[in-house]
């Protein structure tokens, strides 16, 4: 996986490619898909979801442009696996989950394999997580049908939002906003992805 589908499609931060080696996908998925677990595919998992495909957790892990002090907001937990990533990289990552079964089986899941720097929260992150705010880094990893005003509100100056935006709500372009002050962001388009809907006050 690291060599064919991370290295081999250009991924080059050594801290991002560090914690795609350290996290251990077969645990964040059921045990009839062991096999396809280090294969470049989304694949199933409770509640109609998906986990993305490798390359897609280390290509947006990287477009976040982490320092190890910065302080992450994920949305769309899944099932834990890309918050495992993160947490590798920086100090604390919040992830919120709208689906309480999804959140409660990942914080379960996320426990038991020691990760301590991680927060999970069932609600709806179209909305972020304004207690915990700002953000050096804000992630969605479902698609919306436009940036979330909340999103870009909790981000920190100097920090990057990286969200699949588009019209239709199972394919979208992969953006990054960086907030550069107060009232000015910065956004720039990087790949056409595929998620499942961010559904929510401020998404679907
Ligand atoms: N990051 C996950 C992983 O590593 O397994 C994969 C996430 S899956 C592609 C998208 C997730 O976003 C689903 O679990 C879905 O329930 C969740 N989601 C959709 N809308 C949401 C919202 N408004 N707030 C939080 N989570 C949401």
């Amino acid at each position: 996986m690291i060599r064919e589908h991370l290295l081999g499609r250009g991924i080059r931060d050594q801290a991002v490619i560090r914690a795609m080696r350290e996290v251990p996908r077969e645990a964040f998925i059921d045990e009839t898909l062991l096999e396809y677990a280090y294969e470049d595919h989304p694949l199933s998992i409770a509640e109609g979801q998906t986990i993305s495909q490798p390359y897609i957790v280390a290509y947006m892990t990287e477009a976040l442009e982490l320092s190890a002090t910065d302080r992450v907001l994920e949305i769309g937990t899944g099932s834990g696996y890309a918050a495992a990533v993160l947490s590798r990289i920086v100090t604390t990552v919040y992830t919120v989950e709208r689906l309480g079964s999804l959140a409660s089986s990942a914080r379960q899941r996320l426990d038991l394999l020691g990760y301590t720097n991680i927060v999970v929260h069932e609600g709806d992150g179209t909305l972020g997580w304004p207690e915990h705010a700002p953000y050096d880094a804000i992630v969605v990893t479902a698609g919306a049908p436009q940036i979330p005003k909340s999103l870009r509100e909790q981000l920190a100056i100097g920090g990057r939002l990286v969200i699949p935006v588009g019209a239709s709500s199972y394919l979208q372009m992969l953006v990054r906003v960086r907030r550069i002050a107060e009232h000015d962001y910065r956004t720039e388009e990087l790949c056409g992805v595929r998620f499942v809907p961010l559904i929510g006050a401020e998404g679907w």
